[in-house]
């Protein structure tokens, strides 16, 4: 049964590739995951930094504002206390006039800093949910992000398994039957494929009479149209048969 050695072999080696395939393509979808989700933990994390920022330039604003408040309430004070002194009518009416201007200021320093008192309050409001919602969302991507590497870590282990098998899988094949696997594998997924019925499975080509014979006795031929590795097992292609019924 040497000649059914070789397509075993090879099959077995059409497996091993992928399986492999499956591996390195797994491994670079999980890679980008990964990068995607290392870039968002910055984002969400700059975006309560520039929130806190924000606060901080209210309070700061009101501060100031407060501070020219108390100011305008002094010089009110100040001017007041001279208005009471004065006895002549003309600087008595000048004073007066000054008086009134600074208390508009006032008045109108007190509804800026009311409004703006408002605003700081909603923004506090505001930056607790998001900083909320945003730690949640960070917390998330590092677990994910713990699970993607674990899972990648797993992946290179089956991957150096594989590679391990497909050394012993080659080492069990002709050369020469190596070399033509290799080319192959480059243009199709199918590289060996059964007789069925005397024809390739999957050109349909024809097998002469002759090359079933060769093939039963070496196990192995190439199509003469597709040029895919055929073999012929009597159990498969009578399950394929069955099946197509
Ligand atoms: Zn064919």
């Amino acid at each position: 049964m040497i000649g059914q050695e070789i397509w075993k072999n090879l099959k077995n080696l059409v497996e091993i590739d992928k399986a492999l395939n499956a591996i390195v393509s797994n491994k670079k979808k999980t890679l980008e995951l990964i990068e995607k989700d290392k870039n968002l933990i910055p984002k969400f994390e700059l975006e309560i930094k520039n929130f806190e920022e924000k606060i901080h330039n209210q309070t700061k604003y009101l501060d100031l504002a407060q501070l020219n408040a108390s100011s305008l309430k002094e010089a009110e004070n100040q001017k007041r206390s001279i208005l009471d002194k004065l006895s002549n009518s003309k600087e008595y009416k000048a004073l007066e006039k000054e008086l009134k201007s600074i208390e508009l200021q006032i008045l109108e320093q007190e509804n800026t800093l009311e409004s703006k008192w408002v605003e700081l309050e909603n923004s506090k409001k505001d930056f607790d949910l998001l900083k909320k919602q945003n730690e949640e969302k960070i917390l998330q991507l590092k677990e994910g992000l713990t699970v993607q590497e674990q899972e990648l870590e797993s992946e290179s282990q089956k991957e150096s398994e594989l590679i391990e098998k497909r050394k012993i899988a080659l080492s069990v094949i002709p050369v020469e039957w190596i070399l033509k696997y290799e080319r192959m594998i480059l243009k199709v997924s199918n590289p060996i494929v059964p007789v069925i019925s005397n024809a390739c499975s999957v050109c349909y080509y024809p097998v002469l009479r002759q090359d079933i014979a060769k093939l039963k006795q070496s196990g192995i031929l190439l199509c003469r149209s597709c040029y895919r590795f055929l073999y012929y097992d009597p159990t498969e292609e009578s399950e394929l048969k069955k099946e197509s019924f």
